[in-house]
């Protein structure tokens, strides 16, 4: 074991059963698969938070901790899909990426004081550690993730 194995779990919810996973961010090549449906969980993409999953996926995870607060019925939501998408992938392992509907999960969006979306959240070590609101570019996530972990 080296020591950038040290410090990768993270915990997700599974896309399609909604329990939760603790996964090795460390061990992405092996394939994840939820432990109940058996269906295979895909980090290098946006998954899915919620009111109900929030606070456990935030405290039980090691690496930085994306959250974009968005909606269905959102453009501007739209444009940073893509670029959330670019992020997850290129940074797999290394960030975990999540997704919040902020129509269906109000508590959590309330909590957080989400008054206008799109809102990226950067979570690092439990705790709230850069937000930034409208539409970014990839250099400006970047550079919001690398400034929470220097935080
Ligand atoms: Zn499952």
């Amino acid at each position: 074991m080296s020591v950038t194995d040290v410090g990768k779990k993270a915990t997700v919810a599974c896309p399609f059963c909604a329990t939760l996973n603790r996964v090795d961010l460390g061990r992405l090549a092996d394939r994840p698969r939820c432990g109940e449906c058996q269906r295979p969980i895909l980090l290098d993409r946006p998954i899915a938070v919620g009111d109900a999953t929030f606070e456990r996926v935030i405290a039980d995870t090691e690496v930085p901790v994306v959250v974009d607060c968005y909606a269905d019925w959102c453009g501007p939501c739209k444009v940073v899909a893509p670029i959330l998408d670019d992020f997850a992938h290129d940074r797999a392992g290394e960030v975990l990426v999540t997704k919040l509907d902020t129509d269906r999960n109000p508590a959590t969006a309330h909590r957080f004081d989400i008054r206008a979306i799109p809102t990226v959240l950067v979570f690092w070590k439990g705790r709230p550690a850069g937000r930034q609101t409208g539409v970014l570019s990839r250099a400006q996530l970047d550079a919001l993730v690398d400034a929470a972990v220097r935080s």
